[in-house]
């Protein structure tokens, strides 16, 4: 079971639904924010039952089931359908900057935009929404500028930096200092679970020689064999990436929730050995 709060989240319960926030976020009387747990909607089997997937091949789920569950979503972030914009997740580093005409896309009309991994908007009344069952999701907030970023950093997305992407964008486009953003780690595999063969921990020191101190290795048995495996710390790793990016590291917030270890709470693609429904995260700017 997973504490209920600490001094970085919170659980809260509406209805049916199980979601967390972040304490220091819901501060914010202009900002609204989530991650879903597994509890709130109405599929079953492995996406029981709050599966905010819609058919990736993972999730052997009915467009009824999602619809419903997307409503309760709405409805926890005070908002509607219509006015949800999603991602359409490929582990790719590109981020879509999301105007007024994107809303409901990915909800309740297509998305007509692929690979896209991150969103950034200053728009207000339009609530961004990534989906998660072991990959990192990436809140990024400006309070002075007034703009909201979210990212969905699975390894290969962090391994290729979509965060240290966004941070740039909001730079560039919207002219944020990086100085005042908060940003938010949500749920995904601890060290631990993040398990790897060499080929990929080799990945992580050829992108960056820093990310040795967040590895760690361990000769397993495995069908007989003797078989080195690596553990990469993707939190400390993002938290790298952010602070190389010039978000001050107390402004960073790190639930350090492990999905696979509480299958009672989340989906998990490891957990569930890929076969598992998916959660979301949801930031939305709201009129002051
Ligand atoms: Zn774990």
């Amino acid at each position: 079971m997973i504490e209920k709060e600490t001094d970085i989240y919170q659980l809260h319960k509406k209805g049916d639904a199980q979601y967390l926030t972040f304490r220091r976020l819901d501060q914010f009387p202009e900002l609204r924010h989530l991650f879903t747990t597994r509890w709130g909607g109405r599929s079953e089997g492995p996406c029981e039952n709050w599966n905010l997937g819609y058919g990736t091949g993972h999730d052997p789920d009915t467009p009824e089931n999602r619809e419903y569950n997307v409503a309760v979503l709405a409805a926890c972030m005070g908002t509607t359908p219509d006015r949800t914009v999603w991602t359409q997740q490929t582990h790719t580093t590109n981020i879509r900057t999301v105007t007024e005409e994107d809303a409901g896309r990915g909800a309740v009309r297509p998305r007509e935009y692929t690979d896209v991994d991150g969103l950034v908007t200053c728009c207000r009344n339009i609530a961004l929404v990534s989906h998660h069952a072991d990959c990192n999701a990436v809140y990024f907030y400006d309070p002075v500028g007034h703009v909201i970023g979210l990212a969905h950093s699975g390894w290969r997305g962090t391994l290729d930096g979509i965060s240290r992407c966004m941070v740039q964008k909001m730079e560039e486009e919207f002219g944020t200092c990086p100085g005042d953003l908060i940003c938010g780690i949500g749920p995904s595999l601890c060290q631990d679970c993040f398990e790897v063969d060499r080929d990929v921990a080799d990945q992580f020191f050829r992108a960056d020689e820093r990310n040795r101190q967040y590895a760690k290795s361990r000769t397993i048995l495995q069908d007989g064999e003797e078989r080195i495996k690596y553990y990469i710390d993707l939190w400390q790793i993002l938290r790298k990436d952010l602070t190389d990016s010039g978000v001050r590291d107390e402004n960073i917030l790190t639930m350090g929730l492990c999905t696979k270890e509480n299958l009672d709470m989340f989906f998990s693609h490891r957990g569930q050995k890929g076969w598992r429904g998916l959660m979301a995260a949801s930031m939305m700017l709201i009129e002051d």
